[in-house]
């Protein structure tokens, strides 16, 4: 493949030449795949939500020859002749609970496997750890939560995106990244609060019976 001008790119380096969604795209190298795809005119991608200011979690699919992985489109950068295709927007959440009726911690085990009883059924075939773009552990997390240890676990989702490249990957269809929040979730509800956080959201409420019961409230 022949390299593109450097002046296709405004640039005094030769362009990197890819393709993303199946458009040529000559970018600046050092662009991530995002950067590459505003810049290189291809249309608005579902899912790429920092365009909104909030992270979309971009999943691509990559070729570089024979070899197929996926990534986080933002953390990718631009490679000659790679092929990048931009995944959609990962499913709704199949897996529901109010996590206010979450009332004795004993019953914590039980109400998990009630929820995710896929957890139970991991083949252990590293799937989820290989497409995780943040290097998490995420096979050892899954075992972790369905073992019960909640804390242990959710710690380990703590650098997770949501991007659900794992949920994609398991054959088990576990959710591990949700299997992560609930870890998180359900720790959080039970640990005791910090006092000084107990402290301040009892003055708040002390300050809004104030206003209510004050006169000028009522204007
Ligand atoms: S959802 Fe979280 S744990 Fe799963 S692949 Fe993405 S970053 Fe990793
Ligand atoms: S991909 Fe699913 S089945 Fe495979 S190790 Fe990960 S959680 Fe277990």
């Amino acid at each position: 493949m022949t390299s593109t001008p450097a002046a296709a790119t405004g640039d005094s380096q030769p362009a990197v030449n890819l393709t993303i969604n199946g458009i040529a795209v000559a970018a600046r190298p050092a662009m991530t795949l995002v950067e590459a795809a505003w810049h290189g005119g291809v249309p608005r991608v579902t899912g790429v939500s920092c365009l909104e200011s909030v992270c979309g979690s971009c999943r691509v699919l990559l070729r570089r020859g024979k070899e197929v992985t996926v990534d986080l489109a933002c953390q990718t950068f631009v490679e000659e002749g790679i092929e990048a295709v931009f995944l959609p927007p990962q499913a709704t959440p199949k897996h529901h609970y109010e996590i206010s009726e979450f009332t004795d911690s004993w019953n914590n085990l039980a109400r998990f496997h009630e929820i995710f009883p896929e957890a139970s059924h991991c083949r252990h075939c590293h799937g989820c750890v290989r497409s995780c773009p943040k290097g998490i552990d995420v096979e050892s997390a899954i075992n972790l939560a369905a073992a019960g240890h909640f804390r242990d676990a959710g710690e380990m989702f703590l650098e997770c995106v949501m991007c659900d490249l794992c949920d994609s990957a398991c054959p088990e269809q576990i959710a591990p990244a949700h299997v992560g929040l609930f870890c998180r979730r359900v720790s959080a509800h039970f640990r005791l609060r910090p006092p000084n956080l107990i402290q301040r959201l009892e003055e708040q409420r002390k300050e809004r019976l104030l206003g209510q019961a004050s006169p000028d409230s009522h204007e």
